[in-house]
């Protein structure tokens, strides 16, 4: 056995765990997936890198004490999975994570007596995700949003511009996106409050002061960057997927009325710096690699900078719910998938990169919306109500334009394979009341 071998090992359909709530075929957290994230318990409130299993949490710095775990330390009794972000652990570099991945596949195997005999070790290193806290998994030095849906922009060109010349000239020439505001990036769970700013109403010569009244998601996928560049050197389209850690599901709060005043001439700002949230768990591209597709075709062929051979696409189904405050459940406001969208990640990240700017691990690319091609496939309550225009139905009663106060979204996404999943689990959010 070579590494490559143990690495596609890892992939094996017919792989089954001794962590039974792992085999559920429609379960997020297979031995396939290995999601990486940060936890802490309630026995133990240090916060630790921990990887996903069925119902549970492998607990990293646990199996390293006993001896089971072995990874390029930082330094003698200094582990790089007693931290409070994973940045230590992804700057060891793609081996690494690639070496850790095959141990806990090895150990979490049904065949494996290792763990699943030890019934002292596997107490204190499998601890239920009901029991624990998950934390924001990475700490971000910067945030980027791009606006790769051929579909979304296109939309938001028709409702705000002319149906006729929705996607300006620029679009079907380059990942258009900008910089985002990373201290705002907060974990699955985190209630956001309702801004207040500016809003321009049509029937008045200025802005009024007050709280945002078209509040919107926009379902989107980020990536997080594992091996930095340097500055003034670019990143190839070629190199690119080498330098992503991994995929977290991203919901990009929206302010419209907020927005649609302020984005002229230099983009979104207060409309989008309240909170952008991001799911605990990301999934690596080694998990990801089977579900692998051919991105649309690109039309007219992109400069040479923009190019690359092969898939560059994943395939991942979406969804999102809203519940209302009282509401028991949920309702289905969209379901869409990521292989839509036209500019991959590669593309965006050569693009980011190719004026020399530099990028470093832990950094958040957001995807951009994603819509899908039909009406109930967009990404935004913009476009699915076209602009408040057609509000939905919600399975309790009651319709939706915007989001209100006390609705929680909720984002969930999973590459379904032959008898398991690779899922993101969630991210929700729920929206309280602006502040008088
Ligand atoms: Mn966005």
């Amino acid at each position: 056995m070579n590494a490559s071998s143990d690495l596609q090992a890892t992939l094996d359909p017919s792989r089954k765990s001794w962590v039974e709530s792992a085999n559920n075929p429609t379960g997020d957290f297979s031995i396939q997936n290995l999601p990486f994230g940060i936890f802490s318990d309630g026995l133990n409130a240090t916060r630790r890198v921990g990887v996903a299993i069925g119902d549970s949490i492998v607990d990293l710095a646990a199996l390293e004490s006993a001896g089971l775990l072995s990874v390029p330390s930082t330094g003698a009794g200094d582990s790089v999975f007693v931290r409070d972000a994973l940045n230590d652990f992804i700057a060891l570099g793609r081996d690494a994570w690639r070496s850790v991945r095959v141990q806990l596949s090895r150990l979490l195997s049904r065949d494996d007596a290792t763990l699943r005999d030890d019934a002292e070790l596997r107490g204190r290193a499998l601890i239920r995700q009901a029991d624990a806290q998950l934390h924001l998994p990475v700490q971000i030095p910067g945030y980027t949003d791009f606006y790769s849906s051929k579909e979304h922009a296109t939309n938001v060109g028709s409702m705000f511009r002319d149906p006729k010349n929705a996607l300006l000239p620029n679009w079907s020439e380059m990942p258009i996106g900008y910089n985002g505001r990373a201290s705002s990036v907060v974990v699955s769970g985190t209630p956001v409050r309702r801004p207040n700013g500016q809003l321009k109403l049509p029937d008045q010569e200025r802005p009024v002061f007050g709280a945002c009244r078209k509040l919107d998601i926009e379902l989107e996928t980020g990536f997080v960057i594992g091996a930095g560049n340097a500055l003034g050197e670019p990143v190839t389209c070629a190199d690119a997927e080498a330098h992503i850690f991994g995929m977290v599901l991203l919901n990009d709060w929206s302010a419209r009325d907020i927005q649609q005043w302020e984005y002229v001439p230099l983009g979104p700002f207060n409309a989008k710096t309240f909170a952008t949230t991001i799911s605990p768990w990301i999934v690596t591209l080694d998990a990801l690699e089977p579900f692998r597709v051919a991105q649309p075709a690109q039309d007219p062929q992109p400069l040479a900078y923009l190019r690359h051979d092969g898939e560059h696409a994943f395939d991942i189904t979406l969804e999102v719910t809203l519940r209302p405050q009282q509401a028991k459940e949920a309702s289905t406001i969209t379901r869409t998938n990521f292989k839509h969208m036209y500019w991959t990640m590669a593309q965006q990240l050569a693009h980011h990169t190719v004026s020399g700017c530099n990028t470093r691990v832990g950094d958040l690319m957001g995807s951009g919306t994603i819509s899908g091609p039909t009406e109930d496939s967009f990404g935004s309550l913009l476009e699915l109500t076209w602009n408040g225009k057609k509000p939905l139905e919600l399975r309790e009663g009651g319709t939706r334009s915007f989001i209100e106060d006390g609705d929680e979204l909720t984002l969930a996404g999973w590459c379904q394979g032959e008898g398991y999943r690779v899922g993101f689990g969630v991210c929700a959010g729920e929206i309280l009341p602006a502040l008088k």
